[in-house]
């Protein structure tokens, strides 16, 4: 078993949605429908990870996030809707570890999931990421193909390095946009793709790789062929 999982999501499609994929994924899994059941669950202890709806009937999840923080630190995912900065930003405050907007990839949750319970395990994320030939040294803050140094602006570098840490799920421009430049970013996708291409100018062009793949009508993705 991976872990124990609390969702507490008043939609009941996505909740058995999401169980199903986490079961599948080897977590056990509970489901709270609404936010006084949510709570008295998640203070009864015992979880890994709680995935916290914000708009939920009885207590809001805001309001469960609050009373679970004064007692716990497990980590909690909130789910928030499309477009509620506001949300997002007290969700963190209040000591939120992560969220993700409605709707949502499920693989991008699972990345989340991973994540959240790879900090809590103390565990630091890789300090060296590559594929395809390309390597990132975080720690140094250098980028290279072989033994030749890519120069890379700190967007570009941001980038790169995120796609890098999740190899292999695809993320759409809003995600990207979102994860890398920041959900208080008020530009729009464009950037994405913009950057997108200042990278594969500086590496699939130089060093004749295919990194980043452009996944039509869903946004971008770095693989790594040799896999
Ligand atoms: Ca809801």
């Amino acid at each position: 078993m991976n872990g124990r999982i609390l969702i507490i999501e008043d939609e009941e499609k996505l909740a058995r949605f999401v169980e199903m994929e986490l079961s599948y994924e080897g977590y056990a899994v509970e489901k709270a429908p609404d936010g006084r059941l949510g709570l008295e669950l998640a203070l009864g202890g015992g979880f890994d990870l709680i995935i916290l709806d914000i708009m939920l009937p009885g207590l809001s999840g805001m309001e469960v996030l609050r009373r679970v923080r004064k007692s716990s630190d497990v980590p909690i995912i909130m789910l928030t809707a499309r477009d509620t900065v506001i949300d997002k930003v007290s969700g963190l405050d209040n000591g939120a570890d992560d969220y993700i907007t409605k709707p949502f990839e499920i693989e991008e949750l699972l990345a989340r999931i991973r994540n959240a319970l790879r900090k809590k395990a103390g565990a630091l994320p890789p300090k060296l990421l590559s594929a395809c030939g390309v390597a990132m040294d975080i720690e140094r803050h250098a980028a290279s193909y072989g033994d030749t140094p890519i120069e890379l602006t700190k967007r570009e570098f941001d980038l790169l390095r995120f796609l890098l840490e999740n190899k292999g799920i695809v993320f759409s421009r809003e995600a990207l946009l979102e994860r890398v430049w920041g959900y208080e970013y008020a530009g729009d996708t464009n950037a994405v793709d913009v950057y997108v291409r200042y990278l594969r100018g500086k590496i699939d062009d130089v060093y004749g790789v295919k990194l980043i793949h452009t996944i039509r009508g869903v946004g971008y993705v770095i693989k790594d062929e040799r896999e």
